[in-house]
């Protein structure tokens, strides 16, 4: 039981769990740190450059967001997530006691208009703890990408194995293998991984039908380099390594800010008794995760197989001695 619910749930060694022997790496993982992002997507144009990716859409925003490619997909496996929060969100949290967090960009007060206005209207940086003067509108920035579970519901369902574990703990789709049948969408608990339905230029035009996400740069660790979204990033806001120092790092940055009185920082991804075990993928949060679109609660649907094969094994019990009983009473 051990070892089979190993792979199932709970703290694990993905790649021996996967068969890898002496090519076996330690577990590579990235440790995104929030706090110091500030949302110049750097990491998303290298990725895009590095795995020949198709740019989304033309060059206009969203409208509802200075953001421009809006979430993680099928063209776009690294993408900078900017939160924008208005007085009432800061407010809420302000009722909660929360610490709130200001990275200085520009902002604006109440009945400046609707767009942030130039540098000599700007809220000055700052930081605040419980109670102190917080600024009326907020920008939290946060690069987001597969987070490389250790136990991978889109890995568990793929029928052809065109997803696999990588030597490196690291979760890889092989466009050539996968049959385009979507089953991993919805078996991720993050919502990363997509179905590319069309390419938007000739760039990759060869992988429209097949199921796409982040690959940690897979071809790059083979050649021992950093992935191109951390080699990009200027500000180290996203950190490749060890997953054990990633974690080790995250938990300790954690804990400065919690000195300096951001008590609502937190390590998202790094309990490894969570629903997916873990992930690979470390974040530092300056708020809730559903703030900045992150499930709170991720769970891989074989955590719960031991419990549904419980339920229906009783299930089958019950109606096999129903049956039994009514059997035997029809012979008396
Ligand atoms: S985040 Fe989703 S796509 Fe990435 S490994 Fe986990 S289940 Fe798979
Ligand atoms: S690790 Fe590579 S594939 Fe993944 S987001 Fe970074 S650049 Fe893109």
């Amino acid at each position: 039981m051990g070892m089979w619910h190993q792979q199932l749930s709970g703290p694990t060694d993905p790649a021996r769990d996967a068969g890898w022997g002496q090519e076996r790496q330690a577990r590579k993982g990235f440790f995104t740190d929030t706090s110091i992002c500030i949302g110049c997507k750097a990491c998303e144009v290298a990725c895009k450059e590095w795995n020949t990716l198709p740019m989304d859409g033309d060059l206009s925003i969203l409208g509802m967001s200075y953001d421009n490619t809006g979430q993680l997909g099928s063209t776009t496996w690294r993408h900078v997530a900017f939160v924008e929060q208005t007085a009432e969100r800061i407010a809420s949290a302000r009722a909660s006691g929360a610490a709130l967090v200001d990275l200085g960009m520009p902002s604006r007060r109440p009945g400046e208009g609707a767009s942030p206005p130039s540098g000599a209207q700007m809220v000055p940086p700052a930081v605040t703890a419980t109670g102190a003067e917080v600024p009326d509108f907020r920008w939290l920035m946060a690069s987001d990408v597969c987070k490389h579970c250790t136990h991978a519901g889109c890995l568990d369902v793929c029928p052809t194995g065109a997803l696999f574990r990588s030597e490196f703990g690291t979760v890889v789709v092989q466009a050539d293998v996968c049959n385009g049948c979507g089953y991993c969408v919805p078996a991720c608990p993050f919502g990363v991984i997509e179905r590319r339905e069309e390419s938007p230029d000739q760039r990759s035009a060869d992988r429209v039908g097949v199921a796409q996400k982040c690959t940690l740069c897979y071809d790059r660790l083979d050649a021992g380099m950093t992935p191109a979204c951390a080699k990009a990033c200027p500000t180290t806001s996203i950190q490749f390594g060890d997953h054990e120092e990633m974690r080790r790092r995250a938990h300790e940055r954690v804990q400065v800010l919690h000195e300096q009185g951001l008590t609502e920082a937190r390590v998202y991804g790094g309990n490894e008794h969570d629903g997916v075990g873990g992930t690979g993928s470390v974040f530092l949060l300056l708020d809730e995760p559903e703030v900045y679109g992150l499930p709170p609660d991720p769970i891989v649907s074989t955590a719960r197989l031991p419990e549904m094969f419980r339920s229906a094994g009783f299930a089958a019990t019950g109606m096999l001695a129903a049956a039994a009983v009514a059997f035997l009473g029809r012979r008396r």
